[in-house]
C-alpha cells in the first residue's frame, strides 16, 4: 500500500555529502530539497518536494522553466552537477541524489516528467527509511 514518506536527500558527491533539505522553503509542511537548476546557461534555485511521489516544485523566476524542458541540476553547496544515473523512459538523462543509509533517489531532468525511483543496496535500508517515516 502506498504511504507518503520523506526522502532525506543529500549531495551524492563524497567530498560534499551535505543535506539538501531547506527549512526556509517548506513544501507540504516539511523542508524541501534545494538544488540549483540551469537552463541555457542561466541558473536559479529550485525546491522539490521531499515527499516521495509528490511533484510539487518551487520554480525560480529565472530561468523560466517550461514543461518538457531538460535542465541541469547542481548541488547548491559544492556546485557540482548531479551525477548521471541512466536514461529515463522519456529519453532525458536521470540524475541521482544520495539519501540517508546509502540509498539513492533517481530523478528525471525533464521538467514535468514524473518518473523517479528509489534504489537501495538492500531492502533493510528501505525498511529502515519507511519505519522512520511512520513516526
Ligand atoms: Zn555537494
Ligand atoms: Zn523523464
Amino acid at each position: 500500500m502506498y504511504r507518503a514518506f520523506l526522502v532525506p536527500a543529500s549531495c551524492p558527491h563524497e567530498d560534499c555529502g551535505k543535506s539538501l533539505l531547506s527549512e526556509e522553503h517548506p513544501i507540504g509542511g516539511k523542508p524541501s530539497v534545494h538544488l540549483i537548476v540551469e537552463k541555457k546557461g542561466e541558473r536559479g534555485d529550485i525546491y522539490l518536494s521531499a515527499w516521495y511521489d509528490d511533484f510539487r516544485t518551487i520554480l525560480p523566476d529565472k530561468p523560466n522553466i517550461l514543461p518538457g524542458d531538460i535542465v541541469k541540476l547542481y548541488c547548491p553547496y559544492c556546485g557540482k552537477e548531479l551525477p548521471f544515473a541512466e536514461r529515463c523512459a522519456c529519453k532525458a538523462p536521470m540524475v541521482y541524489l544520495a539519501i540517508e543509509s546509502n540509498g539513492r533517489v533517481r530523478i528525471c531532468t525533464r521538467s514535468g516528467c514524473h518518473y523517479h525511483s528509489l534504489e537501495f543496496s538492500n531492502s533493510a535500508e528501505l525498511q529502515a527509511l519507511l519505519a522512520k517515516a511512520k513516526k
